[in-house]
């Protein structure tokens, strides 16, 4: 089958042997005769999806028997901008602003209470992680943004702060190995590392809930959530089973392990190409450059038709940045192919060659 080298930020590339299952159980579910598309979601073999959906995503993070529940909800990490501040803020909470999704992040909790902004590296748009800033302690929570799609950045370390947190991982989740006991709460849209586009992963540590005095619509609890094993209402069953073969490769592949090293080997085959090639300029400070997300520029953009062009015949896709940013940016995640990474690699030399 002709394949393209898939670069796309989000919905993106998925491992080729997830479409094949993926699509085998649109025919024939579990050899049942029906498809997946077709059967309630009660039934005893989606109940069993959902269920080892959940327990997977746990296992993989290293969170099981950790206190910890994993939902698969609908909205997007979008809704979770609202549902985190939702449940767990009273009267103030405390934000790290590193793009635009963190900044959709601070609006939405405005709605609920007072929101002070820890740092912010909106100077210089974005193209850097603040360092050294103060957590105060009397905030209901701490919310970051683990990578930053947009910018390419990505947090390397994450400080412990005696208050809850919580974070945004939509775009780094399952790329590399770390502590996650350390968070509270986790969400992630499923559409880049985990799965299609129509779930989001949640979890989250139960005893920080219940803390808020206001009532929460049903739908907006994750006390619901929880309580309903995430069956509240009729879940993303497709979404949530494709994540669920996505969970299962990763895990058959050696886990999160697995992919921070394949990760950290196709980032430093892309970002040394970058530094090396004069013909082009990497957009984030290089202490927090993104495995996920490398953004970059050219060093001159009369070469931009002729840069475009190679990279197109040459079956590359998703390659462009975004409009925030301009330029390009190379997504990376964890079901790309490194071969995928060579080959606009050589590009980017070919490029040099004919310049
Ligand atoms: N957070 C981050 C880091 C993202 O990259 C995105 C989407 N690309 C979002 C939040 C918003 O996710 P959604 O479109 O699922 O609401």
């Amino acid at each position: 089958m002709m394949k393209k080298y898939n670069f796309s930020a989000g919905p993106c590339i998925l491992p080729q042997e997830v479409f094949q299952e993926a699509s085998q159980a649109i025919l024939d579910f579990n050899n049942s005769g029906l498809s997946i598309l077709e059967i309630s979601h009660r039934s005893a073999d989606f109940v069993s999806v959902m269920e080892e959906a959940r327990n997977l995503s746990l296992k993989l993070l290293g969170l099981e028997n950790k206190g910890y529940k994993a939902l698969f909800l609908q909205g997007g990490a979008s809704m979770q901008f609202l549902m985190t501040a939702y449940n767990l803020l009273e009267k103030k909470a405390a934000y790290l602003n590193t793009g635009t999704w963190a900044t959709k992040a601070i609006k939405e909790a405005k709605f609920f209470g007072e929101v002070v902004e820890v740092a912010s590296s909106k100077d210089k748009n974005f193209n850097y992680i603040p360092k050294n800033y103060k957590v105060p302690t009397d905030a209901d929570y701490f919310h970051c943004t683990s990578n930053n799609t947009i910018f390419g950045t990505q947090m390397k370390e994450f400080s412990s702060v005696a208050i809850p947190l919580v974070c945004d991982m939509s775009s780094d989740i399952f790329s590399r190995e770390m502590d996650f006991s350390k968070f509270d709460m986790i969400y992630a849209g499923a559409q880049k590392n985990m799965g299609p586009a129509g779930t989001t992963l949640v979890i989250i540590k139960e005893d920080i809930l219940g803390k808020v005095s206001r009532e929460i619509p049903s739908m907006l609890n994750y006390k619901t959530h929880i309580e309903k094993d995430s069956m509240f209402n009729t879940p993303a069953v497709y979404a949530v089973y494709v994540s669920l073969l996505t969970m299962r490769w990763m895990d058959r592949k050696g886990g999160v392990k697995a992919m921070e090293e394949l990760n950290n080997k196709k980032a430093a085959l892309l970002y040394s190409e970058i530094d090396r090639n004069e013909l082009f300029k990497g957009y984030a400070e290089k202490e927090d450059r993104s495995t996920m997300n490398a953004t970059f520029n050219l060093t001159d953009e009369s070469l931009k038709d002729r840069f475009d062009e190679l990279w197109k015949a040459e079956g590359i896709n998703g390659l462009n940045g975004h409009r925030s940013v301009g330029g390009y940016r190379a997504s990376m995640y964890n079901a790309l192919p490194p071969h995928s990474v060579t080959t606009l690699v050589e590009v980017m030399q070919e490029l040099e060659r004919k310049a």
